[in-house]
């Protein structure tokens, strides 16, 4: 029988990549939900081609969406707005499958909503994960969601780890023979930069990833290693982990898309080539396979295969992110707060490169951490934690 699926962010670079796996497999899956935020055009040609049910935009955008549909001639499809337009269609009764590729802070109450309503939740969306790390893992479950990685290295890390190690209770330390998890990082556009040529890198340097495609927040963020420290978090988070079993190795040629090391001396990889599609027909289909159009690896064309260690001196936002989590309570959701406020003030010419780290360590030393107990006092916390970073922004603002 088809699944119902609902798209949070089908617009984006991951919204498009799962498009693609459904088009392959149209007799197992169908298109229910999708969701927008600013790009209403390509949202109603997308319902125009998949008929949902729903499509949701903000309220502001409303208008301009029913204008398209009516060009198109869209009828069968319902108009929902805003936070709680999301949380309808995430929480649906008659979705089986959430895809969580809105980027950002913007997807946390949407994709906890899905994890709470018991779905199979397909997670690209890290940032939620950092934020409410604790809350999200609780309630996946208590309501038995099936909280499936779809962050390359975190799918790969999965499929390395023994069957249902997401179930155990492990206390924080690695189970079932596992010793360590290798994190891989391709190290990003900057890899081999000096400082002082970082100093100078512009967001459109920034946002041209050597071997992905992606969204802009999630490329500055692959270029500053944020994003690896994101990642660091969200495994921790996964795989219920203290952050010292996690070590980052940096392997520029994105093939290894990570490893997990077990005490008897192997160590498992995951390969293939860099496409998305890959992790989330993965999590679409587990515990079965589907096919895909990513050809298979050549390891003739791919012979070389190189790795070392993360630089965190040019790259200090990984190690912010590595002692929030050791920090843990609310670290992690200032972090990440500080981190979207400044990638935005970068990506806007407004600060530099090498401000968005000082952005995101002043944050995490003014904002006072505490226990993440409840979702409000994370939400209060990223508010306060913006409302900061937003005025150091302005102060270094060029
Ligand atoms: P994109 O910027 O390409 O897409 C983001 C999507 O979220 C778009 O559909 C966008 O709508 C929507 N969106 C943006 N802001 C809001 C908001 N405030 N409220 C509701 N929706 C919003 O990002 P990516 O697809 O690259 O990344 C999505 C998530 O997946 C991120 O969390 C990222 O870290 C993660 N991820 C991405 C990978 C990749 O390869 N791209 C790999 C691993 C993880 P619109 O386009 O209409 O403005
Ligand atoms: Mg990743």
């Amino acid at each position: 029988m088809s699944q119902s699926v609902c798209i949070l962010g089908v617009t984006g670079s991951i919204g498009q990549s799962t498009l693609k796996v459904i088009d392959r497999h149209p007799e197992k899956y169908n298109v229910f939900a999708v969701s927008a935020f600013s790009r209403v055009e390509q949202l109603s040609e997308i319902c125009q081609q998949y008929h949902p049910q729903y499509a949701v935009v903000p309220a502001a955008k409303v208008d301009e969406l029913h204008q398209f549909f009516k060009l198109k001639n869209i009828t069968s499809t319902e108009i929902l707005s805003d936070e709680s337009g999301l949380i309808a269609v995430a929480e649906h009764p008659q979705v089986d499958i959430v895809m969580a590729a809105i980027v950002g802070a913007a997807g946390l109450l949407p994709t906890l909503a899905a994890v709470q309503a018991g779905k199979r939740v397909l997670l690209a969306n890290k940032e939620s994960l950092v934020m409410s790390g604790d809350i999200m893992m609780k309630a996946a479950k208590e309501n038995k969601a099936l909280l499936l990685p779809v962050d390359s290295e975190h799918n790969a890390i999965f499929q390395c780890l023994p069957q249902n190690y997401l179930q155990l209770d492990t206390g924080g330390k690695p189970q079932l023979g596992v010793s360590q998890i290798l994190l891989t990082a391709s190290g990003g556009p900057f890899l081999h930069h000096t400082l002082d040529e970082l100093s100078k890198v512009t967001p459109a340097q920034a946002c041209k990833h050597p071997n992905w495609s992606m969204g802009q927040k999630i490329s500055v963020d692959s270029a500053t290693l944020m994003n690896k420290g994101l990642e660091l978090i969200e495994a921790c988070h996964l795989f219920s982990i203290q952050e010292h079993f996690v070590t980052v190795v940096v392997h520029p040629q994105s093939i290894i898309h990570s490893m997990v090391q077990y005490v008897d001396g192997s160590t498992l990889a995951q390969m293939g080539n860099p496409d998305m599609c890959t992790p989330i027909a993965h999590a679409f289909a587990w515990p079965n396979r589907i096919e895909t159009h990513v050809p298979p690896l050549d390891l003739f064309v791919n012979d070389t295969l190189n790795f070392k260690q993360p630089d965190t001196v040019r790259f200090p936002a990984l190690q912010l992110a590595r002692e929030a989590m050791k920090s843990g309570g609310l670290a992690p959701a200032i972090l990440n707060a500080a981190n979207e406020i400044a990638v935005e003030a970068f990506l806007k010419n407004k600060i530099k490169f090498l401000d968005i780290p000082k952005v995101v360590e002043s944050t995490l030393n003014h904002i006072q951490n505490s226990n993440a107990d409840s979702l409000e006092l994370i939400l209060e916390t990223d508010s306060l934690s913006r409302r900061y970073a937003i005025q150091l922004t302005n102060s270094l603002s060029t």
